[in-house]
C-alpha cells in the first residue's frame, strides 16, 4: 500500500476534507504508526475548525490534523531498538528539542525552542490511516487497554491526570470538578480512583448524567444555588480540591469560592478571563491556587501504569465513535455541541 487516506481542517472555515496522502517511510530515529484510534480533541474545534487565530505564533499549519493518536508499529526507521512491528503504543503528542531545561525534564510541552513541534499542528498527526512519529515519543500501550483507552489518554486524560496530581489528592479530599467536558470528567474518575468524594458541576443535565454514571457522588447543574449546595455537602466548610475545567468567570469563581480555608485550587481550562478580589478570594482565605498545563511524556507513562492499577478505562467517556471516512459528519455534530468525545476507529478496538 503506497497511499494513504488523511484529514486536513480547513482552519475557522468550519471544513475538513479527507486527502490522498504518500504512506511516509521512517528516517532515522523514526516509527511509522498505524492508526488504530485517534481522539478529537477540543483545540481541534475550537482553536482550528471554528477560529484560527494566524497571530498565535503556534497556529495550525494545514498539515493531517489528530494529536490524541493510538496504533501499532508497522514499521522502525534505521536506528530505532525499542520497537517492531504489532507493538501497541500510544503517541505523547508534541516532539521537541530534547535538550532545553524542558525537554530534560520531560516537559516537552514546554520546550520553546523552534523545533518544538506538535503532531496534528505543526507535522502530520493523526487523522489518517499511518502517522510517522519520533521514537522517543512513543510509549508503550499494555494489554489492558484498548486502542481507544491510549487515544483518550495521548491527550486529555493525562492533562487530567496531572491537574489531580498537582492538587495531591487523596481519600481525604471532597473534590469538587467544574466543567464536565472530557478533561473534567477524566479528572473526576481519576480523583475517585485515588479514593477522594467526587461532586461534579456543569451547565449542561446531560453532562451531570455521565458524570454520575462515571462514579462521581454528587452531580450538580450549575446555577443560582450551587455554591450553597457543595457548601452544604461539605458540612458547610467547602471542599479541600477543586479542579477547574469550565474556563469559564462563572466556573472559575465556584471554583475558588467552594474550597475550604487553605484549600487547593487547580486550574486547568484554558482561555478566557478572570476577575476577582484577590484579597477576599485567595488571600484572606489561604488557598493554593495552581496552573496546571496537559502532561509531561513522564507523566503520561505514569498515567498509563495507574489506569491499568485503578482499573480504570478512559475509554469510557467516549460518546461517539466514527470511521475516519466520516470525519465531516464527525466535526459538524461536535461543532454542534451534541457530542462528548469523539473517537475515530480503523477497524476492531482490541
Ligand atoms: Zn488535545
Ligand atoms: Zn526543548
Amino acid at each position: 500500500m503506497s497511499t494513504m487516506q488523511g484529514a486536513v481542517i480547513i482552519g475557522g472555515q468550519r471544513q475538513v476534507e479527507l486527502r490522498e496522502f504518500p504512506v511516509p517511510e521512517p528516517g532515522p530515529g523514526q516509527v511509522l504508526v498505524r492508526m488504530r484510534a485517534a481522539g478529537m480533541c477540543g483545540s481541534d474545534l475550537h482553536n482550528i475548525y471554528r477560529t484560527m487565530n494566524l497571530d498565535d505564533p503556534g497556529h495550525y499549519r494545514g498539515c493531517i490534523a489528530g494529536h490524541e493518536p493510538c496504533g501499532t508499529v508497522e514499521a522502525a526507521g534505521p536506528g530505532s531498538t525499542r520497537f517492531e512491528k504489532g507493538d501497541r503504543v500510544i503517541v505523547y503528542h508534541i516532539t521537541g528539542c530534547r535538550t532545553c531545561s524542558a525537554c530534560r525534564k520531560g516537559w516537552i510541552v514546554n520546550c520553546t525552542s523552534d523545533q518544538r513541534s506538535v503532531y496534528g499542528w505543526h507535522r502530520d498527526g493523526a487523522y489518517a490511516d499511518f502517522m510517522l512519529a519520533e521514537e522517543y515519543t512513543l510509549l508503550e500501550l499494555p494489554d489492558e487497554l484498548s486502542f481507544i483507552d491510549g487515544a483518550i489518554l495521548s491527550c486529555g486524560f493525562g492533562t487530567s491526570f496531572q491537574g489531580v496530581r498537582r492538587a495531591d489528592v487523596s481519600g481525604y479530599d471532597t473534590v469538587l470538578v467544574v466543567g464536565l467536558g472530557p478533561v473534567g470528567l477524566a479528572a473526576a474518575m481519576i480523583s475517585k480512583a485515588r479514593g477522594a468524594r467526587v461532586i461534579g458541576v456543569d451547565i449542561s443535565p446531560e453532562r451531570v448524567v455521565a458524570a454520575e454514571s462515571l462514579g462521581c457522588d454528587l452531580g450538580l447543574v450549575a446555577g443560582e444555588d450551587t455554591l450553597e449546595a457543595i457548601m452544604e455537602y461539605t458540612n458547610g466548610h467547602g471542599v479541600e480540591v477543586s479542579l477547574e475545567c469550565s474556563a469559564s468567570q462563572a466556573g472559575r469563581m465556584l471554583a475558588l469560592e467552594s474550597a475550604r480555608l487553605w484549600g487547593r485550587v487547580v486550574l486547568l481550562g484554558e482561555h478566557g478571563n478572570l476577575s476577582l478580589n484577590p484579597s477576599f478570594t485567595i488571600i484572606q482565605r489561604q488557598l493554593t491556587v495552581h496552573g496546571s498545563w496537559m502532561s509531561g511524556i513522564s507523566e503520561m507513562q505514569d498515567a498509563i501504569e495507574h489506569a491499568v492499577r485503578w482499573n480504570i478505562k478512559p475509554g469510557d467517556i467516549v460518546t461517539h465513535m466514527f470511521p475516519i471516512t466520516q470525519i465531516r459528519e464527525a466535526f459538524e455534530l461536535a461543532d454542534a455541541g451534541q457530542a462528548g468525545k469523539v473517537v475515530f476507529a480503523w477497524g476492531e478496538d482490541e
